[in-house]
Formats: structure tokens, sequence, C-alpha cells
């Protein structure tokens, strides 16, 4: 039965679910706040630079593969990927980097020099990161995170008590080395989580990182939304900007219509992609399934503050991404998760895409992406920014040795406020929910309503969690459970 379908937002988990319902024949239309579409993966272009807003890491491409293979199509039809060669470096202080370059092989080398016999030892710890991801992105992250026997296989039994220590101690039996320790914890940090706090299991991002390689889609990440909106309108999808949705309309306990820009849509089915949180105010109060004391006591992902930089000349000694771990990660992690405030000495991250695009800054000029990871909620102040501005690039300029700051043509900062604006975002979070122990899977906000019927989430809150792959797995994972649904009517 075709049904109407409003999606709210159109970060990349709303334009997967998209392509998937328009697939099945039903009439979608999506409806976005922003002037342009792609959510958290937006771009800024200011002078001839461009910039990606969010995220700037392309893991697991096979999830992308699997994403447009079941529309016949390949990546390649719609982006171009670069692998990056070296995936990226990481600075522990001046004049003490490690590269890590893009075969497991040549990372072993490199481990092997900083502590050895830790080569045998990252064999070992990727052989098993292998085999948790040929189950989890493979299998477990396509159920949709209704029952808890969802993760209960053969295969997950085996590996229980894995589910119940973390990375950081994983890790730590085996390398005794800190900066090892550091890049072998680096990757459960895009699950939002301190590595204290993350399962062991996850250790499936070592495999992404390692295993598979960091690439690059040639003019930026926003090419991969650019390719995924075609592919929408290709499939019929509809495509609406500047509208912003204001309420969700229902009759008795079903969705009726939505609210947009002050005009009311009807609409069979919603799909929010929008964050959770901020969805559920979309509805009367006694519609809302859960409570700001519930939303309060999640841990969320960090908010970031982020500097989009025109330098007026090339910049040497960093790499497409280079990571700045030249202070205490744990003092760090504190201000984020345990009591949040300003970071005195962060850790910072850096990506520079005209090291490996020319299209992404002028040419002998040179793009740079700055991140430093915040607790969400703080104060966030015109001040501050600048503060920090200041902090790393001293920092940036001491350790890789060069002038910088006199070469800065323009700066822009983004922040907690903007997330906020912007997105919606509950206290200004970058990406979503993080995904700890008792937030993984059945333990996560629900993909379906369980108060509106034909109301349904997608995204980084919900399942399977924060990531540019896993929101593309949200959004084929939703639209499974809705068409099943309509199935049933
Ligand atoms: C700074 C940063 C760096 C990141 N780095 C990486 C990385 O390197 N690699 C990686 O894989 N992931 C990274 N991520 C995470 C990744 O970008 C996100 O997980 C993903 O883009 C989230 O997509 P989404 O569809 O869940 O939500 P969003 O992209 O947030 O989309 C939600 C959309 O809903 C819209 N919306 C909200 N309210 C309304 C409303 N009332 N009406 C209409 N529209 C509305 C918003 O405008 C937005 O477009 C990063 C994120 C950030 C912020």
């Amino acid at each position: 039965m075709k049904q109407s379908i409003a999606i709210i937002g159109s970060g990349f988990s709303s334009l997967a679910a998209s392509c998937y319902l328009a697939k099945q024949g039903h009439e979608i239309t999506i409806y976005e706040k922003n002037a342009s579409i792609g959510g958290r993966a937006r771009q800024f272009k200011k002078n001839g630079f461009t910039f990606d807003m969010g995220p700037t890491w392309y893991w697991m491409p096979d999830v992308f593969e699997r994403f447009f293979s079941d529309f016949n199509k390949t990546p390649s039809q719609y982006y171009d990927l670069i692998k990056l060669n070296p995936a990226y470096s990481v600075y522990f202080g001046i004049d003490d980097a490690i590269t890590i370059e893009d075969s497991l092989e040549k990372i072993k080398l490199a481990f092997e020099k900083e502590e050895p016999g830790s080569s045998k030892k990252l064999q070992q710890f990727m052989d098993e990161a292998l085999d948790n991801y040929n189950i989890a992105i493979k299998d477990l992250v396509y159920r949709p995170g209704v029952s808890p026997l969802e993760l209960v296989t053969p295969v997950t039994m085996k590996k229980i008590g894995q589910f119940f220590s973390t990375i950081s101690k994983e890790v730590r039996k085996e390398f005794k080395n800190p900066k090892l320790i550091s890049i072998l914890e680096f990757p459960v940090l895009f699950l939002g989580a301190k590595p204290s706090n993350t399962p062991a299991f996850y250790s499936f991002m070592n495999y992404a990182d390692f295993g598979m390689g960091t690439f690059h889609p040639k003019n930026g990440m926003y090419s991969v939304i650019d390719g995924m909106q075609q592919l929408a309108l290709e499939l019929g999808v509809t495509i609406r900007t500047n509208q912003n949705v204001e309420k969700i309309i229902l009759q008795k306990n079903k969705v009726h219509s939505l609210l947009v820009n002050g005009e009311e849509i009807p609409a069979h089915i919603v799909l929010s992609g929008a964050d959770y949180h901020h969805t559920e105010t979309l509805l009367p109060p006694r519609f809302r399934q859960y409570s700001e004391s519930y939303w309060e006591k999640k841990v969320f992902a960090p908010s970031s503050l982020l500097f989009y930089v025109g330098f007026d000349k090339k910049l040497t000694n960093v790499n497409h991404h280079t990571l700045f771990f030249d202070v205490p990660f744990e003092s760090h992690a504190q201000d984020i998760y345990d009591q949040p405030k300003w970071p005195e000495d962060p850790l910072f991250y850096a990506s520079f895409p005209s090291k490996t695009d020319a299209e992404a800054a002028p040419e002998g000029q040179e793009a740079g992406i700055f991140l430093i990871p915040l607790a969400p909620g703080l104060d966030d102040i015109e001040e501050v920014r600048e503060e920090y501005f200041e902090k790393i690039m001293d920092r940036f300029e001491a350790i890789t040795q060069q002038e910088v700051k006199k070469n800065v043509i323009f700066k822009e900062a983004y922040c907690i406020n903007d997330f906020i604006e912007d997105y919606n975002s509950y206290k200004g979070n970058a990406y979503g929910l993080a995904n700890t122990l008792f937030q993984t899977a059945f333990l996560r906000p629900k993909l379906k309503s369980k108060k509106v019927k034909g109301l349904y989430f997608t995204g980084q809150l919900t399942v399977p969690g924060p990531g540019v792959p896993p929101s593309l797995i949200s959004g084929k994972v939703v639209s499974g459970l809705i068409q099943k649904d309509i199935d049933s009517l």
C-alpha cells in the first residue's frame, strides 16, 4: 500500500531512509529546516576554500558499498574515493609523532619501532577486531534494537566477556607504550564515550581504522551527501529546504500531519532524522516517550569547538588528518564526561583537506579544520572561543615548528550554540548519544514510537549510533521496520 511519508531533516540517516522507502513505492518528502541539506555534514565555502563542517573521516567503505548496492549502484557512480596514505599522524610532542600508513603491515612496523614485540600482539588484536567487525558491522547493527535477544547469538555468546570488559582494559593488557595505547584507543572516540567506558567488543573500530584504512571522497564528505541526494531524486524523493517542522499533529494517538513553516501538511507516516529529544518536543507532552530526566541521565557524545581556517600558504609537518595528543587524555576526558567544564589543555584534531584535494583551497593555500571535543551544554561565549583558538594555534606552531597565525586569512568558529541553533541539538551535542554498554542496541531510544502510531525515528541518537556509516544503517533499519508495519496493515 502506497503511503505518504514525511521525513524530518536531511542528514545521512534521513537521506538513506528516503531512498529505501521511495524504492518501496511510497511518496516521500524530506523537510529540512536549513538552506542546504546534509545536516551535520554540511559544507562551508568561503574565498575559494571548501570545508566539511562535520565528518571528515570516511571509514568502513563496505557500509557505503552495501548501501548503494541495495539500489544496484556503486559509490563510484556518485563520487570518487581516494585512499589516504598516510591515513593520519599523531603528535605526542615536538619531534615526536607516529604516522599511521595505509596497510596493517606498515603499521605493524611502526608499532615494533615503539615497543619491541608489539607487532605480533597487534596482529592478534586485529584478528579479534576483524572477527568483531564481521559480527557487528555485517550483521548485528542491522537489527532494529527491539529486543535484547537480537544480541544473543552463538557467536556473541562466545564473546560475552568482551561486552563487560572495556577497550581500555584490553589494550592495556597487551601494550605498555602510552603512545600505542592512545592510538589504539582513538577509534572508539568516534562512538562518543571514553575508552574506559566502551565495551571491548567495539574493537571492530580498530579494524575499520588499521584493517580497512581512511578514505577521502574527492571534493570532501559532502560529495557523499550530493551522491545520496542524486540517488534519492532518481528514486522520486522530493527534498524541500528552508522548511522548519514546528509540530507533529496527531489525531487521537496517530500521526495526522506536520506543521511546516505555519502550513499544515498531511502525512500517513512521519519519520524524524532530527535529534530525538527535539522531535519529541514537537509532540504534546503526554505523547513523549522519554522524560527530561531520562535525557539528563544519558551519556552524550561530545560537542565540539571547531574552526574553519583559510591559510595563505601551504603548511608543513602535517598530514591530511593530524591528531595532537601532546597533553594527557585523561584530564581532558574528565572535563568532557565527569565534571563538564572547558578543558585546561585540550587534545585537538586538525584536518587539511587541501593536502589531498586541490579543490579544497586556492593554489598555494591551505584549508584547515580544527576540532576540540567538549562537554555538551557548556557556556559557549565568543571570548572563550577566541581564547581556545589562541591556545591551539600556539601549540600548533610549537609542535609543527612553523608560523601560521600571521598566515590566517579568515577563520570561522562553530560551537555548542551553533549546534543548537542549526540542528536543534540536545545541549549542542555534535555526534549524538554515546555507545556505552548501557546505551547499546535495544537500550537506545527506540526507532518506533511506543505512544504515537505512524511515528518513527532514525539517526545518531537511536540505533545503531553515532557516525556516518551507522547513520546509513539506521536509515535502512528504520525503513525495514516501517515497511513491515505497512505490510501488516
Ligand atoms: C564536528 C563533527 C565531526 C564528525 N566527524 C565524523 C567523522 O569524521 N566520521 C564519521 O563517520 N562521523 C562523524 N561525525 C558524525 C556524523 O557526522 C553524524 O553521526 C551524522 O552526520 C548524523 O547524521 P543524522 O542523520 O543522524 O543527523 P543530522 O546530520 O544531525 O541531521 C538531522 C537534520 O535534521 C534537521 N532538523 C532538525 N530539526 C528540524 C526541524 N524542526 N525541522 C526540519 N529539519 C530539522 C537538521 O537541520 C539536520 O539537517 C561527526 C559529526 C560532527 C558534528
